[in-house]
């Protein structure tokens, strides 16, 4: 059993991903030693590069990621149940889960902080994104792990609970995570992003004012315009609306305020917008509640046989690690599904957007985002069709009518 979960992990999963990275590797690679589109050449290059580095350790991941999931089948399940058994820590069944699947998930995270330290201290510093000091890059580690034990503990511990309580216990399950995301989304941009950034009201009263004339157009409801201490960490550019009804924020970054014309940010702002306005939060929020339940599901119908021959009993600790397991493997090619409505909502936006500025204001802000994000102009079509919520910036500057 335990090889024939490797062996499916591995044609699955391991296999298509790797051959798409190196699809898209091939891709940017031949698209460098031709003439450079949209971007000064310049920046092409270094778009490209940064590009291929990053296929380079995305490919080494998914290995180190297959050799982790075959470390957790064959060893790792039986080490940590044997261990949480013996030492009976801490008392009561419940308990005992869910100190089990939160080591699976402290040591997994941990095992992947290598990666994590040489894409965003090594590669981003590099490339000039990320201004990150180690000191900043530790202490968010160490929040990002507190807040794996403290609010991962207690949405497990609940979880724990409606396995034992259920007998459908994979519906009750998946329903609880889903209106785990919806809260941690409500709550997310007046809870959660502040212990991470800082959050300024925007000074600029004539831009206050267009943005806000913008929001009224719309039937938006907002608790507020703010700006956010992105460059910090990173020289990258964005914007977004957090949460839902009046708890909703305008977020802008403040490396976006810098680069970016106003009639840019309003034509950005615009498409954000547009989101809001054709309800796509909430499509996106639905479709991934359909995946939780089908990865529930799944976990629902394995058999006890299957937990005999790995040698760990069915409990809710195993059942929820398997889950946590093999969710990406499903993940992957339920992701294609995703993006496929999600580009389509992108140009639906982006028309949005710049019928509140103009197709030019909106063409040019994009230009600007992609140039300054260093992202790759174009893309393998499998790529794409794996990973894209947002269509490629050729297609959707096409769609703009912008001449190039
Ligand atoms: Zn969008």
């Amino acid at each position: 059993m335990q090889v024939a979960l490797i062996a499916i992990y591995i044609c699955v999963f391991l296999i298509p991903s790797v051959v798409v990275d190196i699809l898209q590797y091939r891709h940017i690679a031949l698209a460098l030693t031709q003439r450079p589109v949209i971007l000064p050449r310049a920046d092409y290059i270094q778009a490209g590069k940064y590009a291929l580095q990053k296929l380079k350790i995305s490919i080494s991941q998914h290995f180190f990621n297959a050799l982790l999931f075959a470390f957790w089948i064959l060893y790792g399940l039986c080490l940590v149940n044997d261990f949480i058994e013996n030492y009976h820590l801490p008392r009561g069944k419940n308990l005992n889960c869910v100190a089990m699947i939160l080591a699976f998930i402290l040591i997994s995270q941990i095992l992947s902080i290598p990666f994590k330290y040489y894409t965003e201290m090594i590669l981003d510093k590099r490339y000039g994104f990320s201004k990150q000091s180690n000191q900043t890059f530790v202490i968010d580690l160490l929040k990002g792990l507190g807040m794996t034990i403290v609010l991962g503990g207690a949405v497990l511990y609940l979880l724990v609970y409606t396995i034992y309580f259920f007998e459908y216990w994979w519906f009750y399950g998946a329903l609880l995570s889903f209106v785990v995301i919806v809260l941690v989304n409500f709550l997310y941009p007046t809870w959660i992003a502040p212990l991470f950034n800082t959050f300024t009201p925007l000074k600029d009263e004539n831009l206050q004012a267009r943005i806000e004339g913008l929001l009224v157009s719309v039937g938006f409801k907002s608790s507020g315009i703010f700006i956010m201490d992105a460059s910090k960490r990173d020289g990258r550019l964005n914007a977004y609306f957090g949460g839902f009804g009046k708890n909703k924020r305008v977020v802008l970054f403040d490396t976006l305020l810098d680069k970016v014309s106003s009639d840019g940010l309003i034509a950005i702002l615009g498409h954000e917008l547009g989101h809001f306005k054709y309800k796509d939060l909430l499509i996106n929020l639905l479709v991934s509640g359909i995946f939780l339940f089908a990865v529930f599901f799944v976990i629902g119908q394995l058999p006890q046989s299957f937990f005999d021959e790995l040698e760990i009993k069915k409990n809710a600790g195993n059942l929820l690690i398997l889950l946590i397991l093999l969710a990406p493997v499903i993940s992957f090619w339920f992701l294609p599904v995703i993006g496929f409505f999600s580009r389509k909502a992108e140009y639906r936006a982006d028309e949005f957007g710049s019928s509140l500025a103009s197709k030019q204001a909106l063409a040019e802000a994009l230009i600007r985002l992609v140039n300054e994000n260093k992202s790759f102009p174009s893309s393998h079509p499998a790529y794409i069709f794996f990973y894209y919520t947002h269509p490629p910036l050729l297609q959707r500057l096409k769609a703009l009518d912008y001449e190039f």
